[in-house]
């Protein structure tokens, strides 16, 4: 029989996670989510193994407790590891008690692992704190949807408006005007400030302040919707209107990173850091070769060469590969030198102890080419290269008369389609950055996307690539200064904190 996880997924913000929680996520067979985990949690789970979101606002059919329960049961029993993912804590309004109980009964092992709940969130991002040592020692949390079967004294509002401390509404947005008015009328002060958080920790966290004799005015059907806390009491008025979450220089913007998945995380890490809702849309696609043969006879006759010069991370990872695949390990390179087109390509080569040789101050062919023209005069130069890129290097050295041969270690593709929610998105202009991070990029968006990409702003890696946006009919809104995934984030700092 397998093991069942109830595990915590935090508030919102992926990083949120415990390092418990992201253990047990590596290890998962199957994942069972609610629809208040975010997606991106789920980049912990193996390739392998199964993600289920159970129900949505709005969307589907959300399932009954027991349905969940029979769902967790019979996957456990069939040997599965099972996580049971729940928004912020799994005890804390997250019916946790109902799915040990249906566990215990079926006497399969469990162990829960705690979530960071709503409530701190709101705490640490949003500036509200819980308590204060001169206006709250005490903090309630409270639900705002009580279940109409519960056994003994259901929501006390009459005590609550006693309670001499904080009170956090939990899934308060549509009852508040009847809890609001309910304590009100057992003396709690209208004037008592309250704050509603939505969407804490996560780029779209908003804000509201307002008094409990308002509340039910500012939460007027339509106005906020839920998923929001609701904090009442006097810490609300001595909160931080901008705190240390919603300054960040890209705070709340939406941004599409389209470099292919196994190429993004410094990027995504980036601007996540920065305070910037990513949204993947990878442009193209990086595969090997679709013919080998070439690859593998200059991998072959490595000797033969003086100099390899890489032109992307991509053609070091595959050619290294294909390397192994031969039967061959580092010591094949012999005595070859090495150069690469600039710092991500010479990270890759690094990480397997393979120091470079030359690396041009500025990243781009031309750079390169000059540099090689005079250290690699007279000698046999192998460029590995994608299926498709400039011409411009191995022409400039041909010129100068070096023995120059360029193969292709890998193939990039143009990916057709958007996403339908990320092209929705686009064409609502509720995209508003779009990262362009090569020409192939640059052309394969343009296609993808048509007019439509004119509704983001463009941020590009290089003037070059701003120039093939440019030829496509696109302008970019931001260059980077260093032709890196830094430089890009950088550039569209600058442009957002200087408009
Ligand atoms: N177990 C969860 C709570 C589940 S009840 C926890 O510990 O946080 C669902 C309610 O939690 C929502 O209606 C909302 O009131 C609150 N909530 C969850 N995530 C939130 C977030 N990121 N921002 C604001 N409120 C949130």
């Amino acid at each position: 029989m397998g093991n069942v996880y109830l595990v915590g997924a935090g508030p919102g913000d992926p990083e949120l996670l415990t390092l418990r929680a992201a253990e047990v996520l590596r290890q998962a067979d199957v994942v069972y989510y609610d629809y208040l985990v975010n997606p991106l949690v789920l980049r912990h789970v193996a390739a392998t193994a199964e993600t289920i979101c159970l129900g949505s606002h709005g969307e589907g059919r959300i399932l009954a407790q027991t349905e969940i329960n029979a769902l967790v049961i019979c996957a456990a029993q069939s040997g599965k590891t099972v996580v049971r993912l729940k928004g912020g804590d799994p005890s804390v309004f997250g019916r946790a008690a109902q799915e040990i109980a249906a566990l215990e009964a079926a006497g399969i092992a469990y162990e829960v692992v705690p979530g960071i709940t709503a409530a701190l969130a709101a705490s640490s991002h949003a500036g509200i704190l819980l308590t204060h040592r001169q206006q709250a020692s005490s903090v309630a949390f409270v639900t705002g949807q009580e279940s109409s079967d519960k056994e003994g004294a259901a929501l006390d509002l009459a005590n609550l408006a006693r309670f001499p401390g904080t009170l956090v509404f939990y899934m308060g947005v549509t009852t508040a005007p009847r809890w609001a008015s309910e304590l009100i009328a057992h003396g709690k002060p209208a004037e008592t400030p309250v704050a509603i958080v939505r969407h804490c920790s996560l780029p779209a966290q908003r804000t509201v302040q307002t008094t409990l004799g308002e509340l039910p005015e500012v939460l007027a059907p339509g106005k906020l919707r839920p998923p929001a806390i609701i904090i009442v009491g006097s810490v609300v008025a001595a909160r931080s209107h901008i705190t240390w979450f919603t300054s960040r220089p890209l705070f709340g913007q939406r941004v599409l990173v389209t470099r292919p998945a196994h190429q993004n995380t410094t990027m995504v890490e980036r601007l996540t850091r920065s305070g910037a809702a990513v949204e993947l849309q990878a442009a193209i696609e990086i595969t090997s070769a679709p013919d080998q043969a070439p690859l593998d006879r200059a991998i072959n006759n490595l000797a033969s060469y003086d100099w390899l010069v890489f032109s992307s991370a991509n053609g070091v990872a595959y050619f290294l590969a294909r390397l192994r695949e031969l039967g061959g390990d580092l010591r094949w390179l012999g005595s070859c030198r090495l150069a690469a087109i600039g710092p991500a390509t010479t990270a890759a080569l690094e990480r397997c102890f393979l120091r470079v040789d030359l690396q041009p101050d500025e990243y781009r062919a031309e750079a390169l080419a000059a540099q090689l023209v005079s250290r690699a005069a007279g000698k046999r130069v192998l460029i590995l290269r994608a299926s498709r890129g400039r011409e411009v290097l191995a022409e400039t050295l041909a010129e100068a008369g070096i023995d120059v041969e360029q193969v292709v270690a890998y193939q990039s593709r143009d990916i057709d389609q958007a996403d339908p929610d990320i092209a929705a998105a686009m064409a609502a202009g509720d995209i508003d950055w779009v990262t362009v991070s090569s020409s192939a990029i640059a052309r394969s968006l343009a296609r993808m996307f048509g007019e439509e990409l004119k509704q983001a702003r463009l941020a590009a890696i290089s003037p070059l690539t701003a120039r093939v946006l440019a030829e496509a009919g696109f302008s970019a809104a931001a260059v980077a200064q260093e032709y890196t995934s830094e430089g890009l984030v950088e550039a569209m700092i600058k442009s957002a904190t200087s408009s």
